[in-house]
C-alpha cells in the first residue's frame, strides 16, 4: 500500500521558534524532505549556500519570480524568500513528504496552490515570551524587535486558516506534537493510494473471498 506525498507548513510569527522546531523535527523523523529556500539576505555566520538557503541577488530572485520557479515567495522584513516550486513539485510526486518552513505571507500562496498541504502554525505562549526570545535571540535591533511585535497582533490572527496550531511553550513539547501531527497526517485515508494499489491486489475481494 503506497502513500501520496504530503506537503508540511511549518509557520508563525517571527521568532517564534519555527526554525528550531522544524531542526528538531527532522532530527527525528528521517523519511522526510526539507525545502531549501532561496533569499536575497546575507548569510549569516556559520550559515551555507545550498545548505541553509540559496543566497541570491535581487535580479536573481526576480528572475525566479519571472520563470514562475517559486511556489511562493514573499518580502519578509526588507528581504526576499521564496520555495523553489520543482523540487517540492519533483518529491511530492514520487510519494516523499516535505517539509517548508516559510512566513504566514507564504503560506497563504501555498494555501491557494496546495490546499490539501497540512498547515501547522506555531504560537508563542504570550506576547512577553515572544518579546523576551527576539530580546535574547541576538538577530535583531530594538526596532527590528519593535516592528515583528508589532504584526504578531495580525500574524496570530491568521492562525484560523490553518489545520493545527502548536504553542511553543516549551520545545521538546511543540517539536513532539509536531511530530504526533506528521504521523497522523500520514495515516489518513485520503493520503494513500488506495484506487491505485487496490487494483490487481489481493484486497481486491470481499469479506468471504468473492470479488469485489
Ligand atoms: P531568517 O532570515 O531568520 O532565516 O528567516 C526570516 C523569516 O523568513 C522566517 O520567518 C522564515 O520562516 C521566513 N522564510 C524562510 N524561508 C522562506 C520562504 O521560502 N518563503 C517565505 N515566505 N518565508 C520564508
Amino acid at each position: 500500500m503506497t502513500r501520496k506525498g504530503i506537503l508540511f507548513i511549518i509557520s508563525g510569527p517571527s521568532g517564534v521558534g519555527k526554525g528550531t522546531i522544524k531542526d528538531a523535527v527532522l532530527a527525528k523523523i528521517t523519511d522526510m524532505e526539507v525545502s531549501i529556500s532561496a533569499t536575497t539576505r546575507e548569510p549569516r555566520s556559520g550559515e551555507t549556500d545550498g545548505r541553509d538557503y540559496f543566497f541570491v541577488d535581487e535580479d536573481q530572485f526576480r528572475q525566479l519570480i519571472d520563470n514562475d520557479e517559486l511556489l511562493e515567495w514573499a518580502n519578509v522584513y526588507n528581504n526576499m524568500y521564496g520555495t523553489p516550486r520543482q523540487f517540492v513539485e519533483e518529491k511530492l510526486t514520487r510519494g516523499q513528504d516535505v517539509i517548508l518552513e516559510i512566513d504566514i505571507q507564504g503560506a497563504f500562496q501555498v494555501k491557494a496552490r496546495k490546499p490539501e498541504g497540512a498547515f501547522i502554525f506555531i504560537a508563542p505562549p504570550s506576547m512577553e515570551e515572544l518579546s523576551l526570545r527576539l530580546a535574547t535571540r541576538g538577530k535583531d535591533t530594538p526596532q527590528s524587535i519593535k516592528l515583528r511585535l508589532a504584526a504578531c497582533k495580525w500574524e496570530m490572527e491568521q492562525v484560523r486558516h490553518y489545520d493545527y496550531m502548536v504553542l511553543n511553550h516549551e520545545l521538546k513539547t511543540a517539536v513532539d506534537t509536531v511530530c504526533a501531527i506528521i504521523t497522523a497526517e500520514r495515516c489518513k485515508v485520503k493520503n494513500f493510494n488506495l484506487e491505485r494499489d487496490m487494483i490487481d491486489s489481493s484486497f481486491n475481494q470481499g469479506p468471504n473471498g468473492s470479488s469485489t
